[in-house]
């Protein structure tokens, strides 16, 4: 297998959309405790935009294979790999940490100082083919399909940790869940309804908000018509909510703050419509608010979620599949907001 070479998609240069290239990489040599993942599906989640279009103050490695999301089939295992097997069907992690050290062995493998994420500080999955430690996959159950595992790694670890292990939600707790039609809020409105708080979905269209309240959204607001805080104050009796699901950032950032209730908690993970959001710092002292701020979620959140897949609890929200080849057209759908849910790449045939 060896000096072989595969499509990936790779950005050798920041920018827009014509900076996405799918080029013939050579694979590095399989170790004994790597194993060869010939990739199915991956997913495509905001990070691939910033990595593409790059960041101030922030160095990528370049030229990066994208993807932080992926499932595939194992191919090849290396020599000291004894517990997967040639055919398995495998979730990859997307995040990797040194598996040593205080953090990583008290499963909080995100604050790992080596820790990295797929296709941002190191090559990513957008590959037909990826050579990975045994530890960077987990088996998938008969009953999780591949479609299904890529489409909800990443969103469903970091919505697990922001609002189970950061805001701590309660039963009968109300929480506000910002962009509810991307992945990562179709994963928060699930994970908030199994804790036993009620929802109420943010989204900018009517028939995404209908899809919300099919995931078991309570209520609903449409951004483009109403005002965020008013019509929480409205559905709350004045009150707000106790949590507020953030990552849309500046053009929310204040709605945010003026949705939560006194004592409530504000947790954001991105800020995709831009990261100077304004803060009034009066309501944060007088209301005695507090914000977390979250990124990914540890390893063993992949466990819980796999589990509670199993049992029909969460399911996967895939808003369309394109092939790799289209990864233009993905990213231009992704940017423009027109979907619901993940969007996947296919690799292979
Ligand atoms: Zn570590």
């Amino acid at each position: 297998m060896d000096k072989r070479f595969v499509a990936a998609i790779r950005v050798h240069e920041h920018g827009g959309i014509d900076k996405l290239r799918i080029d013939q990489v050579q694979i590095r040599e399989l170790r004994g405790t790597d194993v060869a993942v010939r990739v199915k599906y991956t997913s495509i989640n905001h990070l691939d935009l910033w990595v593409r279009r790059g960041l101030p103050a922030v160095t990528f490695p370049l030229p990066i294979i994208l993807g932080s999301d992926g499932s595939g089939i194992v191919e090849e295992v290396g020599s000291e790999v004894t517990d997967i097997n040639k055919g398995d069907r495998v979730l990859i992690a997307p995040g990797t940490s040194c598996g040593k050290c205080e953090m990583c062995l008290s499963g909080r493998d995100n604050l790992c100082r080596e820790y990295k994420i797929l296709g941002e500080q190191c090559d990513g999955v957008d590959a037909e083919l990826i050579i990975i430690p045994r530890t960077g996959i987990i088996k998938l159950p008969d009953s999780i399909s591949l479609e299904e595992a890529a489409a909800s790694a990443l969103v469903f670890m970091t919505a697990y940790q922001m609002l189970v292990e950061k805001a701590r939600v309660q039963p009968g707790e109300k929480v506000l869940v910002l962009g509810a039609s991307s992945g990562v809020g179709s994963a928060a409105i699930q994970i908030a309804k199994f804790y036993g708080a009620s929802v109420i979905a943010v989204a900018g269209s009517d028939s995404k908000l209908e899809k919300a309240k099919e995931l078991g959204a309570d209520e609903l607001i449409n951004y483009k018509t109403d005002n965020i805080h008013k019509e929480v104050r409205r559905l709350t009796n004045k009150k707000g909510v106790e949590v507020v699901f953030e990552h849309v950032g500046e053009l929310t950032w204040r709605e945010s703050i003026l949705s939560a209730s006194a004592g409530g908690r504000i947790v954001t993970c991105g800020a995709t419509t831009g990261y100077n959001g304004v803060t009034d710092l009066r309501y944060l002292f007088s209301r005695q608010l507090t914000i977390y701020g979250s990124t990914m979620g540890s390893k063993s959140t992949l466990f819980k979620m796999l589990n509670l897949m199993t049992q029909k609890k969460f399911k996967a929200v895939i808003d369309r599949i394109f092939s790799y080849r289209e990864v233009a057209l993905a990213h231009e759908i992704m940017e423009s907001g027109d979907h619901f849910g993940k969007i996947l790449l296919r690799f292979g045939d």
